[in-house]
């Protein structure tokens, strides 16, 4: 993108309604995946759409927010936003399995009463966040997967796309390089990206959520589920401490229930939400050699972004404050 057009965006951006009647603090970050592209592959023109995507899945979120609407609607804004966008591993961008099939994850969760739904191995499905959003509200379960969360799907109207909705040459090229050389990959290969999106927000009431959603890891096996779909995993959140949705190597974020981990060190060990994430992400994740980020806002809106992988993409506005868009560490 033109630095011209980014900063007119921002502007716009940063003078819309961001505060409330009662001052209450309003905040909303989102990720589109860690371990992005290596800086020096990354050319400005796919850069700059990119940050055209995040821009405008936060611009969605956050017009929700300003307009009054709940932290769980600006989260799901957020995802459908960026699940509609082939750039990222997620919706129709998702990649394929090993079998060349699109298998989906997805979770949603409110901290006002710890609601929460997931999907997980969901396929065909354009838009696994608010199939995971009605399972929480319509069903009595927390998790639904495969053909049984499809039938659902079905039951609740939702439009079953068909697989070339989700192909794209990139994503099966991305395949065809794994299986090759025999390995589970996050979305880019050898130029490792965590694709997965999220989103985190803290609405005028002071009420929390937290949504993700991905299509896993290039060349996984069928039926893998990741950190995704698994509340306390990759996905969390609750008023009393914070929302937190994950990207990275699931496996690790699964071991290291490392969203609830932050939850439970604010909440057990009274740490802020900075020092928690960073001792989830930068000590126990990395120790374990589990690479990926987060996205977390607390019950006071403050909003932490941390990583160990050479990039996460994220954005993230807050009341007063002005729009953020960044790839790497800088
Ligand atoms: N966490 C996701 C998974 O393991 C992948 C990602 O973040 O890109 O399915």
């Amino acid at each position: 993108m033109h630095p011209l057009t980014c900063a007119a965006n921002f502007h716009i951006l940063s003078s819309m309604n961001s505060t409330t009647r009662d001052g209450a603090k309003l905040a909303l970050a989102l990720h589109g995946g860690a371990g992005t592209i290596p800086r020096a592959q990354l050319n400005a023109e796919r850069e700059g759409a990119y940050r055209d995507g995040l821009q405008q899945a936060l611009r969605r979120g956050w017009q929700a927010l300003s307009d009054g609407g709940t932290a769980l609607d600006a989260v799901e804004e957020v995802v459908r936003e960026m699940e509609d966008n082939p750039l990222f591993n997620a919706g129709r961008g998702s990649v394929f399995t090993h079998n060349e099939k699109h298998e989906m994850d997805a979770a949603i969760m409110s901290g006002k009463d710890l609601q929460a739904g997931a999907v997980a191995a969901v396929s065909g499905i354009k838009n696994p966040i608010t199939l995971a959003r009605r399972v929480m509200e319509q069903t009595p379960h927390v998790l639904m997967c495969g053909s049984g969360a499809e039938e659902f799907a079905r039951e609740a109207g939702f439009e079953i796309a068909p697989p070339e909705y989700f192909f794209s040459e990139f994503r099966y090229e991305q395949l065809m390089e794994a299986r090759r050389e025999d390995e589970v990959r996050l979305d880019h290969s050898s130029v490792k990206k965590f694709g997965t999106v999220g989103a985190v927000a803290r609405d005028a009431r002071g009420h929390l959520a937290a949504a993700t959603s991905t299509g896993g890891m290039t060349n996984k096996r069928y039926g893998r589920v990741g950190d995704t779909a698994i509340i306390g995993a990759g996905t969390y959140a609750d008023d009393k401490t914070c929302a937190i949705s994950c990207t990275g190597v699931g496996e690790f974020f699964i071991r290291t229930v490392a969203a609830y981990d932050v939850a439970c060190l604010m909440k057990y060990k009274g740490l802020t939400l900075d020092e928690a994430c960073e001792q989830v992400v930068n000590v126990t994740l990395r120790e374990m050699g589990g690479e990926g980020g987060l996205v977390a806002v607390d019950h006071a809106g403050n909003v932490s972004l941390p990583f160990n992988s050479e990039g996460m993409y994220r954005a993230w506005i807050t009341s007063g404050s002005e729009v953020q868009i960044a790839i790497y560490h800088d």
